[in-house]
């Protein structure tokens, strides 16, 4: 037997246990065309925009809100993959009791796990930093894409958070849209780095770990601290930890199993087994 079929054995083992708290993160999302900010060498390719830039003024977010919506179609586009599907039947089955996501791009929801919680939020709805309301995407997309008849899907590069690389003129020339509701700041409801998580989410997470037997990453780095917690929080009560992932990660010396495969036929084969 192979390290990798005893690496899989070990992790289909914790499934046949039950109660296992899955933690995903971009990698499980490469697979439906959505970049990675780090490739499997762990490097990062490109610095995202921070809280502290986006609230700091008007040309931050002009520059944030062409890219976003000149990467639009890729996002809005992007369907779930085989790693999804097959978490989302692992989920129904009662093998994997909650679903934890960094990823923004709401794809395990639209393979079929509902109550998948997305600790960074997600990029289908915008809130609003004056008068707190919550408002589907779809609906600014279109006020943009009419406040910007010229602006067309110019991007080259799309990054995880759904934007591009834009020329300067193309972004200067962008109109942002305010509140529809008070004229405020729109902002997408996502952390973005440089903000916390709200506490009642990350409170939420600790109880779902907590109530779990196990805990499953995939797809992340674990690069940053919103998510290594849990691990960290696994590990000290004793959990086993299993980490599919491509590369290394923060996590690998608290792991329990550690596969270094690709996530989609992984998942695939793991949802098989029963
Ligand atoms: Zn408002």
């Amino acid at each position: 037997m192979t390290a990798h079929e005893d690496g899989l054995a070990a992790v289909a083992r914790l499934l046949d246990g039950g109660g296992v708290v899955v933690l995903s993160g971009a990698g499980l999302s490469t697979e439906s065309g959505i970049p990675d900010y780090r490739g499997p060498d762990g490097v990062r390719r490109r610095a995202p925009m921070t809280y502290q830039e986006f609230v700091a003024g008007e040309p931050a977010r002009r520059r944030y809100w062409a890219r976003s919506h000149a990467g639009r179609g890729v996002i809005a586009g992007a369907r779930p993959n085989a790693g999804h599907l097959a978490v989302a039947r692992l989920r129904a089955a009662g093998r994997v009791s909650a679903v934890i996501t960094q990823n923004v791009d709401g794809l395990h929801r639209a393979a079929g796990t509902p109550d998948a919680v997305e600790l960074h939020g997600g990029l289908d709805r915008v809130v609003c930093l004056d008068c707190g309301a919550r408002s589907p995407r779809a609906a600014l997309d279109a006020r943009l894409a009419a406040l910007n008849p010229a602006f067309r899907d110019a991007g080259s590069r799309i990054n995880p958070d759904g934007d591009v690389e834009l020329p300067d003129a193309l972004v200067e020339s962008f109109a942002v849209a305010p509140c529809a509701d008070c004229g405020g700041v729109l902002k997408p409801d996502v952390v973005f780095f440089g903000e916390s998580v709200p506490k009642p989410r990350v409170e939420l997470c600790y109880r779902l770990v907590d109530e779990g037997r196990s805990l499953l990453v995939l797809g992340s780095s674990l690069a940053v601290m919103s998510g290594l917690r849990f691990v960290r929080h696994a590990a000290k009560t004793g959990k086993p930890v299993a980490i599919v992932t491509r590369g290394t990660t923060r996590g690998d010396e608290l792991a329990t199993v550690r596969l270094d495969r690709p996530l989609g036929e992984t998942l695939t084969a793991l949802a098989a087994t029963a």
